[in-house]
């Protein structure tokens, strides 16, 4: 249940306790027992759609933590040139090969590597995880 659901449970259990209120307890027995299961009903319902908007907030803290964590990894770590990201060495300066953009975006930041399957002539930089290709040269990094 989402959030509009469960305050919609908490909005009819609310009117069950104003239709309670004016109920004469003395002469509407049955009356009133049936309004309690309802009123009862909809409690449990909105009960248990606050347990699945607590876990949806949870997922979401969990989501911010990662995405930060993330964030200060590619201000603290990377370095952008060109088109690409490189790990930054001691002095912030772009080394070595970039990282995959495609990976990236999901959070992985993961060196290319070269892809020698097709002999010395046809060498390739290829993400080792997505497999993308970016071709022969020229994303080496430069001083
Ligand atoms: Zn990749």
């Amino acid at each position: 249940m989402d959030i509009a659901g469960t305050l919609a449970s908490v909005s009819a259990a609310l009117g069950l306790v104003k239709e309670l209120r004016s109920i004469d307890a003395q002469f509407d027995k049955a009356e009133l027992k049936l309004k309690i299961a309802d009123l009862t009903e909809s409690l449990s319902e909105a009960k248990l759609g606050l347990v699945d908007v607590a876990q949806e907030l949870q997922a979401k803290d969990a989501e911010i933590a990662n995405l930060k964590e993330q964030l200060q990894f590619r201000a603290a770590k990377l370095v952008e040139q060109g088109s690409f990201r490189y790990f930054a060495d001691e002095h912030g300066k772009p080394t070595g090969v970039p990282i995959c953009p495609v990976c990236e975006k999901k959070g992985l930041f993961l060196k290319l590597a070269q892809d020698r399957s097709k002999g010395a002539g046809g060498v390739t930089y290829a993400c080792p995880s997505c497999k993308a290709n970016y071709g022969y040269s020229g994303i080496v990094a430069r001083a």
